[in-house]
């Protein structure tokens, strides 16, 4: 099973990809994990690159992401499932990846968009700690950790990453209306596509990712107006 989950920043993708690798087995991509290891080594000039456009909320060049990609499905030895999170997020990779995956006979199985109201990714960005180890992330509110400031995964010391700030917050939404929003109708043309209400608590946005995953809801939900002009 390969899956895609689409949304805005800090929109619950993370969070429920942990969940979704552990009960069907997926290999979760989390393509901001992997840029942000690629940008931990400051004298490598890509990671530099990839440093600078992450932190002030902007995305990375379409090239660089399919290199990432490409190398990972060359990578896979079997036809285990993939979990997308936070790739595609550009006509041009969602192109791309329909290119090699028919290269490596895999077909995308559910499109999953989380919809979000835009005055909520404000607060929840402004509340999440992520653990820089595992990347599980918390909210200090909505998910906090059992022991304060501590990965209940892995027992790190949990960061407040650059970009999750208001000003490259509303740069990062920005670009997701732009760049990424098409995406729900390239995916909806292919038949792929299922909406949920992530503005639920996490228990119950997975069940209704269990029930997509599990084939018995083809429909969940139809966005109203949220947008927040920023
Ligand atoms: P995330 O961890 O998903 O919030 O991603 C953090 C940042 O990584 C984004 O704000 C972008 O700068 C970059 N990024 C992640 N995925 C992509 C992608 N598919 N295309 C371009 N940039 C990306």
């Amino acid at each position: 099973m390969n899956i895609i989950f689409l949304g805005a920043p800090s929109c619950g993708k993370g969070t429920q990809s942990k969940i979704v690798e552990k009960k069907y087995k997926v290999t979760h991509i989390s393509m901001g994990e992997l840029l942000r290891e690629k940008a931990e080594d400051p004298q490598d000039p890509l990671g530099l690159h990839i440093k600078q456009l992450i932190d002030n909320g902007r995305l990375v060049d379409d090239e660089i992401i399919m290199d990432l990609i490409h190398d990972k499905l060359n990578s896979f030895t079997s036809d285990e499932g993939i979990l997308f999170d936070g790739f595609p997020r550009t006509l041009e990779q969602a192109r791309l990846l329909d290119q090699l995956f028919r290269k490596h006979g895999r077909v995308i199985d559910h499109v999953i968009n989380f919809e979000i109201d835009d005055r909520v990714v404000l607060e929840r960005i402004q509340g999440r700690r992520t653990c820089p180890d595992c990347g599980m992330s918390y909210h200090l509110e909505l998910n906090p950790p059992k022991v304060e400031n501590t990965c209940d995964v892995c027992g790190s010391n949990l960061i407040i990453r650059k970009d999750d700030n208001v000003e490259s917050a509303k740069v990062r939404l920005t670009n997701y209306y732009a760049l990424t929003y098409p995406l729900v109708d390239y995916y909806k043309e292919q038949g792929k596509l299922v909406s949920i209400d992530a503005l639920q608590e996490i228990g119950k946005v997975s069940k209704d990712i269990d029930q997509i995953l599990g084939g018995k809801k083809q429909w969940l939900f139809v966005k109203t107006k949220r947008k927040l002009s920023c």
